[in-house]
């Protein structure tokens, strides 16, 4: 079938219609709703002739054979967050299943051609995002703390994937899915305001930020509201606020897209009559490039630092997390610029916030590359996510000449 953008459109409204509610999209992973889904979208690629396997972390799987094993992969995600949007994911899969039609179609690919929904994006059921990619990119570390893990209900993470006819112990083995993998491509929807601020329909994705989340304890004296003079005060919350305002100074000074974000502040004793003796200070911070995410975290201990001399506070340190920035594949970023330009005019270039399947994908060593639809007041995770047909459409256009021009530059 020669491609057909408006049916990915139209496909999408019938995902929407099979599995959505008044709330919105009910596809989260390990569930019934997500089950039929997938039944739903292999019934969709079967015309094609692609082979179907679901492989051990329950990725399900595509794959069109080429004159050579090596595989272009394209991925996506068909699971949804609880009352999730009609896009986030499944874009990328019913885009994928067009460009599988029209290669289909053309006789034998030079490479193999395969097209991944990859299993639990989300995590939205055990708070654990990228279940699949990671057992396949290899990255899956933590499976003795997910055994532990049990949903809202009580019920075991195992018992729930073994349901699914997916082994815990065994989902590493998803890992010799990526072997022959060439190079992966992935739409998504921006999920931010930027394209839209720019009035671009699509974007070339540079890569996913790095990040480093800390907790900063400032500790001061409790002591009364009322009969403590303003200049003998040790209050903990002015060590916390001056850092919070330092943040946008921190950010300019490094820039090239840096954010910083104070999340929370937790105050004790936090009543109204009391000083704040001790302010817990949640601290998030993004870049694409290591050294200036290493220059955020520098600049903001720096400051924190003098804030403390200034108020006369004592301060702790915690990290809470870290991920190192994974930048994409320099050629496929030239190769999804000039398919950008091809069929909307103008491209841009930008980083991606959230982290995504992909970003397991170029952990593993794969060149990746991701293209961006512009995403309507920057919305998702919400029912009222949104974007124009014109640019889902225009997105799914860009994935197949991507795909093409990939095919060549890979075989
Ligand atoms: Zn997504």
């Amino acid at each position: 079938m020669p491609l057909d953008p408006a049916r990915t459109v139209a496909e999408l409204k019938e995902l929407r219609e099979l599995t959505a509610d008044e709330n919105g999209a009910q596809r989260v992973a390990w569930t019934e709703t997500w089950e039929r889904a997938r039944a739903w979208l292999r019934e969709k690629v079967a015309p094609t002739g692609a082979e179907h396997e679901i492989d051990a972390a329950g990725n399900q799987w595509f794959t069109l054979p080429g004159s050579s094993e090596r595989a272009l992969v394209i991925g996506g995600h068909i699971d949804s967050v609880p009352n999730g949007g009609w896009l986030d994911g499944c874009l990328d899969v019913m885009a994928g299943v067009e460009v599988l039609r029209r290669v289909a179609e053309e006789g034998t690919p030079p490479l193999t051609v395969r097209l991944v929904d990859w299993a639990d994006e989300e995590g939205a059921r055990f708070g654990r995002s990228l279940f699949g990619s990671s057992a396949a990119s290899g990255s899956m570390d933590d499976q003795d703390e997910l055994r532990r893990r049990r949903d809202a209900d009580g019920i075991a993470w195992p018992d729930a994937l073994a349901e699914h006819g997916v082994d815990l112990d065994r989902a590493l083995e998803a890992r010799s899915q990526l072997d022959s993998a060439a190079a992966y491509l992935e739409l998504h929807i921006e999920q931010g305001p930027v394209l839209e601020s720019l009035d671009l329909p699509l974007g070339v994705v540079l890569g996913t930020f790095g990040v480093e989340r800390h907790l900063i304890a400032w500790h001061g004296q409790a002591a009364h509201a009322g009969s403590t003079p303003m200049d003998k005060r040790r209050d903990a919350l002015a060590g916390a606020a001056k850092l919070e305002l330092e943040l946008r100074s921190i950010a300019a000074e490094v820039r090239d897209g840096a954010v910083c974000t104070s999340g929370g502040v937790v105050c004790k004793p936090g009543i109204v009559t009391s000083v704040v003796e001790t302010a817990e200070q949640l601290l998030d911070q993004r870049h694409l490039d290591p050294a200036k995410l290493a220059r955020l975290l520098e600049l903001a201990r720096e400051a924190s630092e003098r804030f403390a001399r200034e108020e006369d506070l004592e301060l702790e340190w915690q990290r809470i997390w870290r991920i190192d920035p994974i930048p994409f594949d320099d050629r496929l970023i030239e190769l999804a610029d000039q398919s950008i330009r091809e069929v909307a005019g103008s491209s841009h270039r930008l980083p991606s916030g959230p982290l995504h399947d992909a970003a397991e994908v170029a952990r593993r060593g794969i060149p990746t590359v991701m293209l961006f639809v512009q995403s309507l007041r920057g919305l998702s995770h919400t029912k009222v996510e949104d974007t124009k047909e014109e640019h889902l459409e225009l997105s799914v256009l860009a994935l197949d000449r991507l795909t093409t021009k990939a095919l060549e530059a890979f075989a």
